[in-house]
Order: C-alpha cells, then sequence, then structure tokens
C-alpha cells in the first residue's frame, strides 16, 4: 500500500512533468519565434493586460502618430473599466488578442482553474475576436489545462523575445530596448498598457510611451518592417 507521503511526491511530479511538457513548447516555440522576425526582418509591438482607460489610448496616439499597427492581448476582467476599447482598437487596425480572464499563474493554480481562465477570457472577448484571436499566456507559463483550453480553440500561443522590462522593479532605458530590437534584426516586443495603480504611475506609463515611439523609430531607421502578430505569421506563409 502506498504511503500518504508517496502519494504526495507522485501527485508533485506528475502536476510538475504536466506543467514543464507545455513548458518545453516554450523554448522551442521562442526560438522558433526569432528565426522568424530576423529572417522577415519584422517588429512586433505587443501589449498585455489591457485594456487600460488611462494609458490604452495614449498608446493608440502613439501608434496613429507613426503609422504602426500592433497586437493588444486584453485581460476579461479589465473589459468593464474600459469597455469601448476593443472596439477602438479594432476601428484603429489594430489586432485584439486574449490574454485570459484574470491572469491566472498557471504554475500556480490547478489545470482546471487555468483551463476555465483561459475560456472564460475568450468568451469576454468573443463579440472583438475571429475565429482565430491569438494568446498570450499570463506571466508566459501554460499548465495542461490551459495548453489543452488552447489546443481545442486551435488558438495560436504568442511568446515574445524581448521584453521591455516595463514591470521591472527598475527598468532599463528605453534606448536599450530599441537598440536590442535593431542589434537582433527584429523581435516581438512585450510591453504593458494597464493603468498602473499608486506611486510611479505616471513614469511607468512615460516609459511604455517613450519605449514604444523609440523602438518604432529606430526600427524604421534600420529598415526593419513593423506590424502585428498576425501579419508576421502571415509573412512566413510566403517563405
Ligand atoms: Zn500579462
Amino acid at each position: 500500500m502506498m504511503t500518504p507521503l508517496l502519494v504526495g511526491a507522485c501527485a508533485v511530479a506528475a502536476i510538475g512533468a504536466a506543467n514543464y511538457a507545455p513548458q518545453a513548447e516554450q523554448i522551442v516555440s521562442t526560438r522558433r519565434l526569432r528565426d522568424r522576425v530576423k529572417r522577415r526582418r519584422m517588429v512586433c509591438l505587443t501589449f498585455d493586460d489591457g485594456p487600460g482607460p488611462t494609458l490604452t489610448p495614449r498608446v493608440l496616439e502613439v501608434l496613429r502618430e507613426e503609422g504602426v499597427r500592433a497586437t493588444f492581448y486584453l485581460l476579461g476582467m479589465r473589459l468593464p473599466g474600459a469597455p469601448e476599447m476593443p472596439a477602438r482598437l479594432t476601428a484603429a487596425g489594430h489586432e485584439v488578442a486574449a490574454h485570459s480572464m484574470r491572469h491566472r499563474h498557471a504554475w500556480k493554480c490547478t489545470p482546471w482553474a487555468a483551463y476555465e481562465d483561459v475560456v472564460a477570457g475568450y468568451d469576454a472577448l468573443r463579440e472583438h475576436l475571429g475565429p482565430a484571436a491569438r494568446f498570450r499566456p499570463p506571466y508566459g507559463k501554460l499548465n495542461a489545462g490551459s495548453w489543452l483550453a488552447l489546443r481545442r480553440r486551435r488558438a495560436p500561443v504568442d511568446w515574445w523575445t524581448i521584453d521591455s522590462g516595463d514591470t521591472w522593479p527598475t527598468p532599463p532605458s528605453p534606448e536599450s530596448i530599441a537598440e536590442r530590437v535593431v542589434r537582433d534584426g527584429g523581435g516581438v516586443v512585450l510591453l504593458h498598457d494597464f493603468d498602473r495603480q499608486g506611486g510611479g504611475r505616471e513614469e511607468r506609463a512615460a516609459f511604455v510611451l517613450e519605449t514604444t515611439r523609440l523602438v518604432i523609430r529606430r526600427s524604421k531607421d534600420a529598415g526593419l518592417t513593423l506590424g502585428a502578430m498576425s501579419d508576421l505569421h502571415r509573412s512566413t506563409n510566403t517563405a
């Protein structure tokens, strides 16, 4: 008969294996993504965790001025705070994609909870998402539950190649991020457009806006093409 300790150890090992398998996909997919952006000489600006009633319109303004299309991975739970924003993003020509309902960390919840979070996020956005709407995993983490929910929808899962650092305790300089994009010959840049609470809110917003603008300008100067994630994947069909 198995002791409780052994049962516990087996359960931990099983959950670990179930989490590792989808995550291995991230390592392979990120490597492919690096190759793809380089080959296509493309830069994709991607904004997670919005919509932010204040910051998202400011990001939109920069993108409009620069004539650039981007991808926004929205959280279902933020929609009540900015219900008109998904339609505004679409009307401005941007790509609306999903980022779950409540931003559950797939390694810190059950597979079922992660599954539900993915499904509820798509449901909250269903009026605004096309049938092939893309998904970015919260915290860049998947487990067996979220992986299954995404497979059932045949949803493309998107990672990134360059973290702007806009959620780090001390963000890097916007210039260093723009330089890295150019040095890498393209990239998928992770940024966040939710409205932060408390101190440092305006500094963070300014960082996001400045990084967005600098990445665009430096990329244009270097002859790189800017577009949404679906543009990047569409273009690979011909190469
Ligand atoms: Zn996120």
